[in-house]
């Protein structure tokens, strides 16, 4: 795909906290392939400061420092959005509040428990429906009574969050492909 960043890369839809960020690109005076994130949280804009923004075209070392900036900006809101989540669900359906959260950057693994209480959501769900996100949560906190996917647990998740045909097929559903630059 021929993806010019500068030009193409200009929207960032985190579509489960129902914020779709517009992005700007500024000069400022900083260190080669260094980037400032700054965000508005309430106007939904984005600004990225760098040096030479140009360089974005041609640099994939400027791409891949750009990349891991984001990624740490997404990071952020992962770790401040899925805990509030968790607490929630595990409040409702009287679950233990795991007593360990973290955030991985995976791909297709969306979340996962161990059995020393940590559980850990993909901080790329951030880009899919709320849906989404709540039913692999839901999921998840299912494992902190059942660690199978056994008749118990299927039954036990399918009572507090169906797995319904279209979260099955969002689920499945690969990052759209103009994240393709930061996820690899
Ligand atoms: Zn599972």
């Amino acid at each position: 795909m021929n993806f010019d960043i500068l030009k193409d890369f200009n929207t960032l839809n985190l579509k489960a906290i129902g914020k779709c960020y517009s992005i700007r690109f500024v000069h400022a005076v900083l260190p080669f392939d260094k980037f400032t994130i700054s965000a508005n949280q309430t106007k939904c804009e984005m600004v990225i400061y760098m040096n030479t923004p140009e360089r974005l075209k041609t640099s994939a070392q400027a791409q891949t420092s750009l990349a891991n900036a984001l990624i740490q900006w997404l990071d952020k809101i992962a770790r401040k959005t899925y805990p509030a989540i968790i607490k929630d669900y595990a409040k409702k359906y009287q679950f233990n509040n795991p007593p360990h959260f973290r955030t991985t950057i995976a791909t297709t693994k969306w979340g996962s428990y161990k059995s020393d209480g940590t559980i850990s959501i993909s901080l790329w769900l951030l880009f899919y429906s709320r849906e989404a996100l709540n039913h692999v949560i839901v999921h998840e906190l299912c494992h902190t009574r059942c660690m199978d996917h056994g008749a118990g647990f299927k039954a036990m998740l399918n009572h507090m969050s169906p797995e319904t045909p279209a979260i099955k097929a969002e689920l499945a559903t690969p990052l759209p492909p103009e994240l393709a630059w930061i996820v690899c």
